[in-house]
């Protein structure tokens, strides 16, 4: 699978953030990277209101969670791109910041744009958008509802930030995790899921987050290294027309093995 990444995707840093360069650093020693195409601000708009942009432009304050100032604007423009990027080559995002949380017209949870909605928006196709970072992607989920041609489906832990995504509706699946499900419970949920959808993608994107990991400090899941790599052969047979854009995922020191597990069978 190939890899995009930008330079300035390591250029912010907050201070006592665990979403921080660090996350991307190690996976870089692992990984050659292709830099992504230039879109221009306006894919912005596919997800999001222009008082919305013009907000993250100001730099004006969002919450703690999610500092802003005014070059977050740009860094966050290049994260969606990188997504479109991913989207158009069956690729992988390796980008920062994260954007499942971001929604219409709100920034939250360490994410300002919505990337992986922005890109399966762009493409204008039939697109499944699979949410395996560890909370729910209610960014990804408001902005996507009653659009016909994209369906989310999510597993996530509850109770968890941000306490949404308990019930399903018609373009969108949630499935809520108990505290502490394993990996082999969390594959047969995914397996069951997949089983059980009636969609028919042409295009699949996977926001993965690899806080569902067992050291995980901001959530309670408990994957192992190799459950990673099983999920990625479940999804790499089972479905086509892949990408993926990175959301969460914080302990730093088994970040570069998730994500060489995790995409070891896509091609
Ligand atoms: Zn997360």
């Amino acid at each position: 699978m190939k890899t995009y990444y930008h330079p300035d995707f390591l250029k912010y840093k907050h201070a006592l953030h665990s979403e921080s360069p660090e996350r991307l650093k190690g996976i870089l020693k692992k990984v050659k990277t292709l830099l992504p195409k230039k879109y221009g601000e306006e894919i912005l708009l596919l997800a999001h209101t222009q008082e919305h942009i013009n907000h993250i432009k100001s730099g004006a304050l969002i919450d703690r969670d999610t500092p802003n100032n005014p070059g977050m604007h740009a860094i966050a423009l290049k994260s969606a791109e990188c997504a479109i990027t991913a989207a158009e080559n069956n690729g992988f995002s390796l980008a920062r910041p994260p954007g499942h949380h971001a929604g219409p017209d709100y920034a939250m949870g360490f994410c300002y744009y919505n990337n992986i909605a922005i890109a399966a928006k762009y493409l204008k196709k039939n697109v499944l958008i699979i949410d395996l970072d560890v909370h729910h992607g209610n960014g990804t989920q408001d902005i996507i509802k009653n659009d016909e041609k994209i369906h989310y489906l999510g597993l996530h832990q509850n109770p968890a930030y941000p306490g949404t995504g308990i019930t399903s509706e018609l373009n969108y699946s949630n499935y809520p995790l108990q505290l502490g499900t394993t990996g082999k419970e969390y594959l047969k949920i995914l397996t069951h899921a997949l089983d059980k959808l009636k969609f028919k993608p042409e295009h699949v994107g996977i926001s993965i987050g690899f806080d569902t990991y067992y050291k995980e400090n901001l959530a309670s899941l408990n994957l192992m290294l190799e459950d990673y790599e099983k999920i990625g052969k479940l999804l790499s047979e089972r479905l086509e027309n892949v990408f993926c854009v990175l959301e969460g995922g914080y302990y730093i020191q088994d970040l570069p093995l998730m994500f060489e597990n995790f995409t070891k069978h896509f091609i």
